[in-house]
């Protein structure tokens, strides 16, 4: 498959350094004013901490409701444990994804007491017919996640959606999540389809992308332009590089959050928060 034409890079966003959980540092790439643009995506934090002092506190019990929260972890481990009796270890390579639905209650905390911890948390909202389904719940193992290699050595791991003709680990029918962790090798090019209507954007955590002539340095988010002339997107290397491609379709309703609440009217984010104090969030 060739793409006849690349899209391009409309923006290059550095993120915000902060901190959340009981004090991890990380950055958010995806923040709340580029929700409306990059619907059904809410937020992307990126972690890769060196220092114990900077993650081991993780993130004690907390509620969702409303979306899906995916991790994915390149090195490190996390325990998750949850109000609907989940428990898993996420390591290595592997990803965890969780519907919180109508709701969850659960914990992500480090497993390990030094070295380096790195990875990246995506949320994706549930179109408003689903936002108070039942939660759910999966751990992939590295050795779970779909992994393919281009004729053009290019390692493409495939977390959800489809990529030259392998199925990711996750498929969503309405939001039509692309989420793929690419490893391209100096001088390398990869290229993937791209619906002209969905959402995408690229996250660089080694070396350096150029897409459509610009230059995406480490540690950005190129946002793609949506030229309806574009069938997907053309990203080479220069330098041995890694990326996330995240791309997804546009559910096109009213957006409220509250914290960990993502709800479509401020009338469902305080009903969220007057089931979560009364105990009924996660029933
Ligand atoms: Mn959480």
């Amino acid at each position: 498959m060739t793409i006849q034409k690349s899209r391009t890079v409309e923006t290059l966003v550095e993120g915000r350094a902060t901190s959340d959980g009981a004090g991890v540092k990380l950055t958010r790439v995806l923040t709340g004013r580029l929700q409306q643009r990059l619907d059904p995506f809410l937020m992307l934090d990126a972690f890769a901490n060196e220092h114990a002092d900077d993650y081991i506190g993780g993130f004690p019990d907390h509620p969702h409701r409303g979306f899906e929260t995916v991790t994915y972890m390149i090195a490190g481990r996390m325990r998750h444990r949850d109000s609907s009796g989940n428990e898993g270890l996420l390591q290595n390579g592997g990803m965890q994804w969780m519907t919180a639905g109508r709701g969850v209650i659960h914990s992500e905390m480090p497993e390990q007491e030094g070295g380096l911890m790195e990875g990246f948390q995506l949320w994706l909202n549930l179109p408003a017919k689903d936002k108070m389904i039942p939660a759910w719940y999966r751990d992939f193992p590295s050795e779970a996640i779909p992994q393919l290699t281009t004729p053009g050595g290019v390692t493409v791991r495939v977390l959800a959606g489809e990529s030259h003709g392998v199925a990711g680990a996750i498929q969503r029918t309405a939001t039509a999540p692309l989420y793929l962790d690419l490893h391209l090798p100096a001088g390398s090019r990869f290229e993937q389809p791209l619906p002209a209507g969905h959402n995408a954007f690229v996250y660089v955590y080694r070396g350096e992308a150029t897409i459509g002539g610009s230059t995406v340095p480490v540690r950005r988010m190129a946002i793609l332009a949506n030229d309806t002339q574009a069938d997907g997107v053309e990203i080479e290397s220069g330098a041995d590089t890694r990326l996330l491609l995240i791309a997804g379709q546009p559910l096109g309703e009213p957006i409220a959050q509250y914290g960990p609440f993502v709800m479509n009217t401020e009338a469902e984010l305080q009903q969220a928060i007057s089931d979560y104090r009364g105990g009924r969030l996660a029933e």
